[in-house]
């Protein structure tokens, strides 16, 4: 449909303010918005050529609420010039084909909206291209691949896929999407499968001039295709991922056995000196942890609570030391939830990480074990190698005192406020990973989507699947009685996370509504007990209250007030990388992060702000600087892109950077991605012809 030519004059007169409007000095400024007409010269010949299904502009129904769907609320302060919902990969195509014939605009990809780097997948006056019509999943028996479309989140494919007891690999929050995979992608099953995109098998991409290529370990694109393992948004854009299917289990089977423990404070070095000793010494397909020391800030106080999830991939654990967590779960605890799960179940119990509400800032590192410390003389033994963890606490400690300011003065007649505290931790408000809101949260409401397409009947009858053995495949046998394909529109997300899918009219493979996502019931190991320390009760809360969701505040602006609210959370999360996840890598073909052959931690700093605050002190943004400069890097290890600050040069620490940056001039010449797309930095800007 063609806009009006009234409605075009006021598209234009509405973007003009956006770019020229003298920022505040206290404002953060946005990054070289396109100029609008060149953003505008591509945007009005795709809605009269691709429709107003596909294209939508600011006057549309619903662009409001696809510009704000990022996860980090800083990512939706970006008002694009159009946005697009391509409903197939021809359609990305032609994005791509009129971007790169105007000779580039601003443009940016979003999936699931989870990255937190500001304004890698969203866009000021440009182009951005959401898949959140692109939510297909199918699984193909016979290849033992599943194929996605870009839009589909890891809770959704994995609770569809899980009556057929198989899986993609993807992250350990339901809410994240496939953008992780580009990343690279941990999994509680990281160790055995390596990082979640070394099971891929095959990627159909649209380069940066709108060929649609498909890429694999093996055809002409084999360099692509590894590139796209960590190359992030640099390479084009991913319109269908194959993958592996990974053989689970179904719900009923719960082939995993672990869960998550609470600490207080007071374990704190403990946690750490154990998370050390787990990466020097456990080197075990089946094991997984997740290792977070964090805190939630209320006012001026601060509440320390730490929380360790692990996952074994079998439905027994190893006795005694063999138990790979045993140093952990002889620590004192104040709550703890190991069980059987299911792996969808273990995906869940995190909490959805659908909330969307909060400034969000990370911050990756890389931690050697002793062996690796040493091997490069960064440490002379297992105390000077685990000083940096420690290292790492204190500035972390440092960053929650300068962060919580001081309190606000009483107000006349008024109760006195209190004297800044650190609680004695929990209970205080709940665990929850990432984000540890601050409760009650009001819960987004989104009014503007349409509903979901309704489920067919009949209702789907469960396959009879029988137990898979895991890890190596169920034999032919038990493949048989699995259907030979199935094809399928996405289910509604969890009660939790907003609704992140428009309905998809022309899709034709919308099939069976799969069941939702299963909740957690918890079910006690038959072959393992636990010390019996005190655990506190379990706290009840107030019920969320159901405020509608605010606007986000305009931009960003930073004060010098000492009283300002600060933030709400803040973690270090501890992700110990295997050798054998690194194994598992090499014999998939290898990715561009070819980590040495090393144990070693991924480390992630963390910080939520208050909710829909615009607002960042100064203390904070001097504290945050000041962590993670603490947080030295051991040399020669990758850092975790998914987890990295939008500045740090995560390219740079990758074991393949020269044949990064060699395919990246092959695919991309003239550099159309790294002129337009915010992404990674590290690429060199090819020179501009003359
Ligand atoms: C709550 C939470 C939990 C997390 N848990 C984990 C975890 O367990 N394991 C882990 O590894 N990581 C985890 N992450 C990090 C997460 O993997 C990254 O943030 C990832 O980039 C999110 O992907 P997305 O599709 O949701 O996000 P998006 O913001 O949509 O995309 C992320 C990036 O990928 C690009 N991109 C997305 N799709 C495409 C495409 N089809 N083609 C080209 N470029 C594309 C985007 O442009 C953007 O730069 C977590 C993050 C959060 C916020």
């Amino acid at each position: 449909m063609l806009l009006p030519c009234s409605v075009l004059t006021l598209w234009i007169s509405t973007a003009l303010p956006l770019v020229s409007a003298s920022p505040s000095p206290h404002v953060l400024p946005r990054q070289q918005p396109a100029p609008v007409n060149s953003s505008l010269a591509v945007c009005s010949p795709l809605l009269t050529n691709l429709g107003s299904e596909t294209v939508i502009t600011p006057f549309d129904q619903g662009f409001r609420e696809a510009a704000n769907n990022a996860w980090n609320l800083y990512n939706t302060l970006f008002s694009p010039m159009c946005i697009i919902h391509p409903q197939s990969a021809e359609d990305v195509s032609r994005v791509m084909r009129a971007i790169y014939e105007s000779g580039g605009v601003k443009y940016a990809v979003q999936a699931g909206g989870h990255t937190a780097m500001r304004e890698w997948d969203t866009t000021d006056n440009g182009v951005l291209i959401s898949f959140a019509d692109m939510y297909n999943v199918s699984y193909n028996p016979s290849r033992e691949t599943i194929s996605l479309q870009p839009g589909v989140r890891w809770g959704e494919a994995i609770a569809y896929l899980e009556p057929l007891g198989v899986t993609p690999l993807g992250g350990r929050l339901p809410d994240v999407g496939t953008g992780l995979l580009l990343g690279g992608g941990l999994n509680y099953l990281s160790a055995r499968h390596g990082f979640s995109v070394d099971s891929l098998v095959a990627a159909d991409v649209v380069l940066v001039d709108g060929r649609l290529v498909t890429a694999n370990a093996t055809n002409e694109y084999s360099d692509l295709f590894k590139a796209l393992k960590g190359g992030a948004n640099r390479f084009g854009i991913v319109t269908r991922y194959e993958v592996k299917a990974i053989h689970v289990g179904t719900d009923e089977e719960k082939m995993m056995i672990g869960g998550s423990v609470v600490y207080d404070n007071s374990s704190t070095e403990a946690l750490l000196r154990a998370t050390a000793n787990y990466v020097d010494n456990v080197d075990d397909p089946n094991a997984s942890i997740l290792v977070i020391i964090g805190a939630t800030l209320s006012n001026n106080t601060v509440a320390p609570v730490n929380v360790i999830t692990f996952f074994y991939n079998g439905t027994s654990l190893p006795p005694d030391t063999d138990n790979p967590y045993h140093e952990f779960l002889s620590l004192p605890y104040l709550i703890s939830a190991i069980g059987s799960y299911s792996y969808a179940e273990a995906n869940n119990v995190l909490g959805s990480g659908g909330d969307r509400a909060n400034g969000q800032i990370f911050g990756a590192s890389a931690f050697g074990s002793t062996e690796w410390d040493i091997s490069q003389g960064l440490a002379k033994d297992k105390e000077e190698s685990f000083e940096q963890y420690m290292k790492a606490y204190r500035a972390f400690n440092r960053f929650l005192e300068k962060a919580k300011g001081t309190p606000k003065p009483a107000t006349p007649g008024g109760t006195p406020t209190p004297t800044p505290t650190i609680a004695p931790g929990y209970p205080f408000p709940p665990p929850q990973f990432p984000i540890f809101p601050t409760y009650p949260a009001p819960k987004p409401t989104y009014t503007n989507l349409p509903p979901y397409p309704a489920p067919p009947s009949p209702a789907p009858t469960r396959p009879p699947v029988p137990a898979p053995p895991i890890p190596p495949k169920p034999s032919s046998g038990s493949t048989t009685s699995r259907p030979t394909s199935t094809s399928t529109g996405m289910p509604k997300p969890t009660s939790n996370s907003p609704p992140h899918h428009r309905s998809n009219p022309s899709a034709t493979t919308v099939g069976p509504k799969p069941p939702p996502i299963p909740t957690y019931t918890f079910k006690p190991s038959p072959t393992w007990s636990f010390p019996s320390y005190p655990s506190a009760p379990l706290p009840t809360y107030p019920t969320p209250s159901t405020t509608p969701r605010p606007l986000p505040p305009p931009s960003i602006s930073f004060v010098d007030d000492p009283a300002a609210d600060g933030i709400s959370a803040a973690l270090l999360a501890f992700t110990p990388v295997q050798k054998s996840q690194i194994e598992a890598g090499r014999r998939a073909g290898g990715n561009l992060m070819d980590p040495p052959l090393t144990n070693y931690a991924l480390v992630q700093f963390h910080v939520t702000m208050p909710e829909w605050l615009g607002i960042v002190p100064k203390r904070v943004v001097e504290g945050r600087k000041e962590v993670l400069s603490e947080l030295v890097a051991s040399k020669g290890l990758p850092l975790y892109m998914n987890e990295c600050d939008a500045e740090q040069n995560v390219f740079e620490t990758y074991g393949q950077y020269e044949f990064m940056k060699e395919v990246y001039r092959k695919y991309d010449p003239t550099g159309i991605n790294v002129r337009f797309m915010k992404g990674p930095p590290g690429i060199p800007v090819p020179p501009r012809k003359t």
